[in-house]
């Protein structure tokens, strides 16, 4: 009797141990299997995305379409819903629903999301804002107000502060208490919140000379969400590996995994060192039907072809690391991500 008394004790407090109090939820946008093999091709044979051990698939079908966008594809993650391509943090009637970081924020965790696209693009903004469309950039702007985000990093400064109505909602950010950077030198910043619009529109590509704008980003917005010792919830989206789909070039498709793959060991190394944090990486969807047809891992030379200039169906790989992560293996809907996350975090309860 004694023993089993105890034996339960020890699983209590295992399974006490395995509720993260942090996740860093990582979107490689247009990231497919093919995808991560040539970016580990061009980086001579290794990403860091090898270090984790729990993998998955997700199926990725909108409620109107075989092919996912990024819209519904980031929905369905944000909201549990599977919606319409184009919806942004809308269900399939077009009804708002709650994602996990208004989730997070409810229950006190800080909150951020990072991109090297318009901050207002499909993948961010549906995890802040509830729009019929994703290309109402101006409207998506003004949900961040309705919100309590405390680390916003990327590009999208226009949907801001030149808009339609004339208002600048970055000096409203100013009046809410946020400290606003029109560019990443933030090394002064340390704390407190922030909003760092570091492009007029999308940020330039890896090859035009974008630099470690995204693995420093991810370090900023690590180092001020983590001083909250409720916890944190953070996006971070490889934005651009989807436009080199987009445009079938695969040196675009390489330097932009390449780079996403540096913000994943930052984030593997730091869940590692803190051991409450989820790490979870996925992508919304495969694009260009990119296969790879040749290449050499001593040179990092690929040779790829394409299908298609727009999205595929493909099942897309998920993998998961920290405390919780077991839940990810196996093959699901990707509104499934969002229960996952849900639960692992224990949102919406108190
Ligand atoms: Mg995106
Ligand atoms: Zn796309």
């Amino acid at each position: 009797m004694k023993k089993i008394f105890a034996l339960c004790l020890i699983s209590a407090q295992l399974f006490a141990q395995k509720a993260p109090k942090n996740i860093i939820f990582l979107i490689g946008d247009g990231m497919g299997v093919s995808q991560i093999y040539a970016g580990l091709t061009a980086n001579r044979g290794h990403l860091n995305l090898e270090r984790i051990k729990v993998i998955g698939f997700h199926k990725n079908q909108a409620s109107n379409n075989y092919i996912t966008d990024s819209a519904a594809g980031a929905t369905a993650f944000a909201t549990g819903k599977q919606t319409y391509n184009g919806a942004i943090g809308l269900d399939s009637l077009k009804v708002p629903s709650t994602t996990l970081l208004e989730m997070a924020e409810k229950k006190g965790l800080a909150t951020g999301l990072v991109s090297t696209c318009d901050i207002t693009d499909a993948t961010p903004s549906s995890f802040i804002a509830h729009q019929r469309t994703r290309s109402m950039h101006e409207e998506i702007a003004g949900d961040f107000l309705k919100t309590d985000i405390d680390v916003v990093i990327g590009g999208g400064r226009k949907y801001f502060e030149k808009r339609k109505d004339g208002l600048n909602l970055l000096d409203s950010l100013r009046q809410k208490g946020y400290q606003v950077h029109s560019d990443l030198t933030l090394d002064g910043v340390n704390k407190g919140k922030l909003v760092a619009l570091y492009a007029e529109e999308n940020p330039i590509k890896v090859m035009e000379g974008r630099g470690d704008a995204l693995l420093y980003s991810s370090k900023k917005s690590l180092e001020i969400l983590s001083q909250n010792k409720k916890g944190f919830f953070v996006m971070i989206e490889g934005s651009q590996i989807d436009w080199g789909g987009h445009a079938n070039d695969a040196d675009y498709i390489v330097t932009e995994m390449v780079d996403f793959d540096k913000s994943i060991g930052f984030a593997l190394d730091f869940a590692a060192k803190n051991k409450e944090t989820l790490v979870v990486i996925t992508a919304d969807h495969e694009t260009g039907g990119f296969a790879l047809m040749g290449g050499n891992m001593k040179t990092g030379e690929v040779k790829g072809a394409f299908t298609t200039k727009g999205h595929t169906g493909q099942m897309i790989p998920v993998f998961a690391f920290g405390p919780g992560s077991e839940a990810f293996a196996g093959i699901y809907n990707n509104y499934d991500i969002f229960t996952k996350i849900k639960q692992a975090l224990q949102l919406g309860q108190k």
